[in-house]
C-alpha cells in the first residue's frame, strides 16, 4: 500500500512505502501520511474474523497496510507477540453496562492505558525494520505524564533502540513517574527536568536542531501522529464490531478525544467497510472539536486544565487527516486551511465541509461537574469505577447516540487506579492497581534529575546510549 501526504500539492503526489513512512512519522512538508486507498473490510471478510483471536485480527486487518514489510508469517508472529503481556485474554474485553450498552476495556496494557494497543505494537515494527535496515537510534521525547511510560514499555529491550525520556521533575503523579522510572532496562532513560513540561520540550526541539549530534546518535521522535499507531488502533473497533454482531448488526461508538488520533481510527474502520452506525466524539472544556461539529467554526481558544487530562489538547494533530478526505484528498487546500488556521487561529471550513462532517460524527463537550457526575452514575448503575476519560465518552455516548437498536460501545481509554482522586471523589472508593503493579510503590527507581540545560541533557545522552557500531548510522 503506498502512502501519500496530507499536504503534497504535486501532481501526481509522491508515493512513500510503509517503512518509509513508519520512520519517518511527519513528513517532509510538514503534513501527516494516509493510505493512498482503503483496503476493503467486506462482509465475507469481516465473517472470517468470528471466533479469531485479537492478535489474529490485528494481523488480518494490518496485512493490507504493510505491503511487503512482513511475511504472513513473520506479521502473526509479531501481532502474538505484541498482546502476549496484555492481562485479559481478550484484549480489548467488552463489559455490557446497560441495554444495548457496552464499555471496551482498553487498559489492559502495560501501562493501564490504551496508547498500548499501539505503542506495544508498533515498538516492535520499528525493531523489526531497523534491524531488517541494519539501523539504530534514538529515540527522545518530552512527557507530561502519560505517553511516556507507554513509549517507555514499547521500547524498552528492543536491540534497535535508545530511549530517553524528559519529564518535568515533580509535576508528574507518583505513579506516573514510577511506571516510568522503574524499568529496568538498560536501553530506556527517563530524566526528570528542573523545569516545566515546556521546558523539556524546548529541550527535545534543541536536541533536534543540534545537527550533529541529531546526526551522531539517529535521533527520532515520539510523537502521535506516526501512521501505524492509526492502523493499530483500527482493530480494536474491528474486535469490537465483529463481537457484537458485524457485519449482520452495525455497532455504535463513543470515543473521548483529544489528537482526534483515536476516533479517526474508527472513522479509517468505518471507510474500510466496518457497518459503523454512530460516531460519538466525546471532549472535555477544551472542546474544539464539539464546537466545529456542532457549530462549523473551529477556533483555537487556550488550553485549561480538567479532569482528563490526556484530552487537555485544542489542536488536534490528527484532525488534519480528516480534512484531507474533506477537501476530496486535495493536498494544496490542505495546506493552505492549515497555514491560515496557524495564521488566524480559525479554521477556514466550507459549508459543504462542516455538512459532511456533521454527517460523519455527532459531538458532545462534557465539563468537569458532568464528568463527576458520569463517574459517580456509572458507580451506582452498573458498580463499575470509570476514570475520568471513559466517564466523558459514557456521557457522550448517552447524549449523543440516536438509535438505540443499535449497540453503543463507549471506550474506556484508561483504568481507573490511573486517576485514583478523581474517582475516588465522585465515588467514595479508591480504585486499586490490578495485580500486574500493586507493587509498583515498592520498586526500586531510577531517577537521574538534570539541569534545565541542553549541554547537561546531551552529556546525558551520549554517555548512556550505546554505540552505534557499524553499519548503525544512516
Ligand atoms: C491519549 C488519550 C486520549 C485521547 O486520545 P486521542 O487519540 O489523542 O484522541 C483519551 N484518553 C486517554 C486515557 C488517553 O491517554
Amino acid at each position: 500500500m503506498p502512502y501519500l501526504s496530507t499536504r503534497d500539492a504535486r501532481t501526481p503526489p509522491e508515493r512513500l512505502a510503509f517503512e518509509d513512512v513508519l520512520l519517518a512519522g511527519l513528513a517532509p512538508d510538514g503534513g501527516l501520511y494516509v493510505p493512498e486507498a482503503w483496503p476493503v473490510l467486506d462482509a465475507p471478510a469481516l465473517r472470517a474474523l468470528r471466533g479469531r483471536s485479537y492478535a489474529e485480527i490485528a494481523a488480518a486487518v494490518m496485512a493490507p497496510f504493510l505491503g511487503e514489510t512482513l511475511a504472513p508469517e513473520a506479521l502473526n508472529n509479531l501481532a502474538a507477540a505484541a498482546y502476549r503481556g496484555f492481562d485479559h485474554a481478550a484484549v480489548a474485553p467488552l463489559k455490557e453496562i446497560g441495554p444495548e450498552f457496552w464499555l471496551m476495556e482498553l487498559f489492559h496494557g502495560p501501562t493501564l492505558a490504551f496508547k498500548d494497543y499501539a505503542l506495544q505494537l508498533v515498538g516492535l515494527l520499528f525493531d523489526h525494520v531497523l534491524a531488517k535496515r541494519r539501523r539504530r537510534v534514538t529515540v527522545i521525547g518530552a512527557t507530561s505524564g502519560d505517553t511516556g511510560s507507554a513509549a517507555i514499555e514499547a521500547c524498552r529491550d528492543r536491540p534497535s533502540l535508545d530511549m530517553f525520556i524528559l519529564y518535568p521533575e515533580g509535576r508528574v503523579s507518583e505513579v506516573q513517574r514510577r511506571q516510568m522510572t522503574t524499568v529496568a532496562s538498560p536501553n530506556v532513560h527517563a530524566i526528570a527536568v528542573a523545569g516545566s513540561f515546556d521546558d523539556c520540550q524546548d529541550l527535545v526541539k534543541a536536541m533536534f536542531a543540534d545537527q550533529p549530534f541529531r546526526t551522531a546518535f539517529n535521533l527520532t521522535a515520539v510523537n502521535s501522529i506516526n501512521w501505524a499507531r492509526i492502523m493499530a488502533q483500527l482493530v480494536y473497533y474491528v474486535a469490537a464490531a465483529v463481537a457484537l454482531g458485524a457485519p449482520e448488526r452495525p455497532v455504535s461508538f463513543a470515543v473521548p478525544t483529544g489528537n482526534f488520533g483515536n476516533v479517526y481510527a474508527a472513522y479509517a474502520a468505518r471507510r474500510m467497510g466496518l457497518p459503523i452506525a454512530e460516531l460519538v466524539i466525546g471532549t472535555n472544556r477544551n472542546d474544539i472539536l464539539a464546537r466545529f461539529i456542532n457549530t462549523g467554526r473551529m477556533t483555537i481558544e487556550r488550553v485549561e486544565p480538567s479532569l482528563s487530562p490526556s484530552m487537555d489538547i485544542q489542536v488536534s494533530s490528527n484532525f488534519e487527516r480528516l480534512l484531507f478526505e474533506l477537501k476530496h484528498r486535495d493536498g494544496a487546500a490542505v495546506a493552505g486551511a492549515l497555514a491560515e488556521f496557524r495564521r488566524t487561529g480559525s479554521l477556514p471550513a466550507s459549508e459543504a465541509e462542516w455538512r459532511a462532517a456533521q454527517g460523519l460524527f455527532a459531538a458532545c463537550r462534557v465539563d468537569d461537574d458532568a464528568t463527576r457526575c458520569s463517574i459517580a452514575d456509572t458507580w451506582r448503575e452498573t458498580g463499575e469505577l470509570i476514570d475520568p476519560h471513559t466517564a466523558v465518552a459514557v456521557a457522550a455516548a448517552k447524549a449523543g447516540r440516536r438509535r438505540r437498536d443499535v449497540p453503543m460501545v463507549a471506550l474506556a481509554c484508561a483504568h481507573p487506579a490511573k486517576f485514583p482522586e478523581a474517582v475516588a471523589a465522585a465515588t467514595g472508593r479508591r480504585p486499586e492497581l490490578p495485580g500486574r503493579l500493586a507493587d509498583l510503590l515498592q520498586r526500586p527507581e531510577r531517577r537521574p534529575k538534570l539541569a534545565n540545560d541542553l549541554g547537561a541533557v546531551e552529556d546525558y545522552v551520549r554517555a548512556h546510549a550505546r554505540p552505534m557500531g557499524k553499519g548503525g548510522t544512516a
